[in-house]
């Protein structure tokens, strides 16, 4: 076997924009020009071939990456789609992990809009090249040249046109490429298919001319040797400007700017060839850097170097059941070949290698650096594991996942969907690291925590829909954190008596606050075999399950360093059951000495609103317990960004809509866990001992 594409010829690439973009529009077109659809699916049918699963049609928005091939002038795609929606940066984060290049898309009215500047700070983290593309051309009130301003000036970028429109609004009728200065006219009776090439007409002559030369000193700008030949000629010929362009493009110095009208079957094919000329490759981006400072830092992009892979999706599909999608940064990959998955220290076998089509699969024996491809028979692998070849074992800068911060409690309808429950939520877990779920031992409830409202709610969905579940869920709550604030030490000693065999574990506990973030250390701090060392797991397990709901408001605990110091124990009455009585009551009781607080998910809000609502929205943030950070004017508009409780935030979306006329929106993502006012803590304490929650 042998590549059927050069390394060179592969583009890893995804879509970024805001909601309604026409991300989904334009990614149909790109399929349906790359032969791989036969009609075209519209979003507002319901028919798009990319956003696959149901709830997705209905509430028309992308949530979930999928990667999908397609071959474009000789050269192999993938196109990784990510979503828009804020409640799923995630899903953005991990995608843009993975690409090389990403088009920007920006809608010609709406222009830079603050979620589009987001998704942009995000790709730039990850150092992603980027066209962009304007879309909707054809729309009124599209102002090609306003956008471009704004993606220099409210994003930064070096934005430079390669197009321009002929006309606007509804007199859009194709582009100018100004890189050979020839008109193209699309042909809409074929949706876009043919178009011609023509010179281009007399009445745009003036402004063509004005863009290319612009185009030639921004290409001239990043060589010192085309600065000379341009401050002699006053031009450079095709080859020099693409060559260079496309280096200042890898080098993210230039972002070369599109446009055109996916719904109206313009200017999308110059993109992709955009995306071809000017993108990198695999092996043109710096090598893949690894997390542990001891190993080779890094791992050159190459089908000769060890197998190494990032697991960045799983999905369940109805034919092969669960589906691995990985990125191969450098080796290769064959069928049946077995892998060892770092993160897990676990060695698995490949099943069958996929590459995903819009609408087939197919079955490779091989796959090699930078394909992006689907693996059935990973069953231990999970989102964001590294797998590699078991010699040369290594371990990929993981994708970081923020915090889930809303909970419900869920709980099966019937008896017999119970097993079915337990089973479908830990494998919606192990595709979702932003979801969890946790049972609560002294409430008897499983809680599902993720990262808001609606991410909870599709949950639920796809517990009915695609695992047939019929499943109670309890309102979103806040999914509060307990923590101890000083440093106790005590006793406690399990002893029983009563009939039968005696119980007896005997332990001296000290609690310890950590810093924000520290998570859970326990320490074993026993000598001279006053508890015995069997037993020593014992107690930390009885720590770990008061834990998950703590003593103070029933939340799970965090931050807290447990130190095992002493203690004793009995011949015949000391037993496992007994330590782990001993940890789970002795951490109960003394937590309580702690001073502890409970802690909440805090917000970073961003309210966008005509001025007029100004005051209204300023105000709906402070009557909420926020603070608010910025005031700014972003294209006509008023942008307020401040931190708010999530407790306060339930019920926002409609309670701004109606203070602005519904003319004001919000997002939001978690920021940080901060300390809950003491009189508010008391309230939530009492209304949990209520509803029985803190035993
Ligand atoms: P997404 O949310 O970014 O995936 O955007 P969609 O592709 O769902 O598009 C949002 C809406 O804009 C849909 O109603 C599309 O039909 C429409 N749309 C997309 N592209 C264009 C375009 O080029 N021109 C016009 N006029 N409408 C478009």
């Amino acid at each position: 076997m042998a590549r059927e594409y050069s390394i060179t010829k592969i583009r890893n690439i995804g879509i970024m924009a805001h909601i309604d973009a026409g991300k989904t529009t334009c990614s149909e077109r790109i399929l349906f020009y790359a032969g791989k659809t036969h009609k075209i699916g519209e979003v507002h049918d319901g028919a798009a071939v990319l956003d696959w699963m149901p709830q997705e049609r209905e509430r028309g928005i992308t949530i979930t990456s999928a990667a999908t091939s397609l071959t474009w002038k000789d050269h192999q795609l993938s196109l990784i789609d990510t979503p828009g929606h804020v409640d799923f940066t995630v899903e953005v984060e991990r995608s843009l992990r993975v690409l090389d290049g990403a088009i920007a898309l920006f809608c010609a009215v709406g222009g830079v809009q603050p979620q589009s500047e987001k998704v942009w700070h995000q790709s730039e983290k990850y150092n992603v090249p980027k066209l962009a593309f304007i879309n909707k051309m054809d729309r009124t009130g599209a102002d090609f040249y306003s956008v471009v301003g704004e993606i220099q000036h409210e994003l930064g970028a070096n934005a430079v046109p390669v197009v321009i429109p002929i006309g606007q609004e509804e007199n859009f009728r194709g582009i100018v490429d100004l890189l050979t200065m020839k008109a193209i006219f699309y042909d809409e009776e074929s949706q876009g298919q043919s178009f011609r090439e023509e010179d281009i007409p007399a009445e745009l002559l003036s402004d063509a001319k004005k863009w290319r030369a612009n185009l030639v000193e921004k290409c001239a700008e990043q060589d010192d040797g085309l600065l000379e030949k341009f401050l002699e000629t006053g031009d450079l010929s095709f080859d020099e400007m693409q060559t260079i362009l496309r280096k200042a493009t890898i080098a993210r110095r230039v972002v070369p700017v599109y446009c055109g009208s996916a719904f109206k079957n313009k200017g999308v094919q110059r993109v992709l060839d955009g995306v071809v000329r000017l993108l990198p490759a695999p092996n043109e981006i710096p090598p893949i850097i690894c997390a542990k400072e001891a190993e080779a830092n890094k791992r050159e992009p190459s089908d000769d170097a060890p197998f190494a892979a990032l697991a960045f999706k799983i999905m369940s599909d109805k034919h092969s059941g669960k589906l691995t999608y990985i990125r191969i940064y450098s080796g290769t990959l064959r069928t049946g070949q077995p892998v060892y998955n770092s993160t897990q220290d676990k060695m698995q076998r490949v099943g069958r290698i996929l590459r995903m089509h819009a609408n087939r699969q197919e079955q490779l024996d091989e796959a090699y650096t930078g394909d992006i491809v689907a693996i059935v028979g990973l069953s231990n692998t999970r989102t964001g594991d590294t797998i590699c070849s078991e010699e040369h074992p290594i371990q990929l800068e993981a994708i970081e996942f923020p915090t889930p911060v809303v909970s419900i409690s869920i709980a099966p309808c019937s008896q017999a969907d119970n097993e079915k429950l337990g089973e479908a939520l830990h494998r919606l877990a192990d595709e979702d690291p932003t979801f969890t779920v946790h049972y609560d031992p002294e409430t008897n409830e499983t809680i599902i925590s993720g990262m808001g409202e609606l991410h909870l709610e599709i949950i639920v969905d796809r517990l009915k829909r695609e695992f047939n579940v019929a499943a109670n869920v309890g309102r979103p709550e806040v999914a509060y954190r307990e923590t101890a604030t000083r440093a106790v030490e005590g006793v406690y000693k399990h002893i029983k008596q009563s009939g039968g065999r005696g119980q007896f574990a005997h332990v001296c506990l000290r609690l310890e606050p950590m810093d924000p973030g520290g998570g859970f250390e326990f320490v074993n701090d026993i000598v001279g075999g006053r508890i015995p060392s069997n037993f020593i797991p014992s107690v930390e397990k009885g720590v770990i399950k008061a834990m998950v709901s703590g003593p103070y408001a029933g939340y799970p605990v965090v931050d807290m360093k447990v130190s095992l110091y002493d203690g004793s124990y009995h011949d015949v009455d000391s037993s496992d059951f007994a330590f782990q009585e001993a940890g789970r009551a002795g951490f109960k009781e003394l937590f309580q000495k702690c001073h502890p607080e409970l802690l909440e998910p805090v917000m970073s809000v961003e309210v966008v609103t005509p001025e007029e609502f100004m005051g209204a929205a300023s105000g709906s943030i402070c009557q909420r317990r926020g603070r608010i950070e910025t005031m700014e004017n972003k294209a006509g508009l008023k942008v307020i960004t401040g931190m708010v409780p999530l407790s306060e935030m339930f019920g926002y979306a409609n309670s701004l809509r109606s203070m602005s006329q519904g003319r004001a929106c919000f997002t939001m993502h978690f920021e940080h866990y901060e300390a809950v006012p003491f009189a508010l803590t008391e309230q939530i304490i009492k209304k949990r001992r209520e509803e029985n929650k803190i035993r």
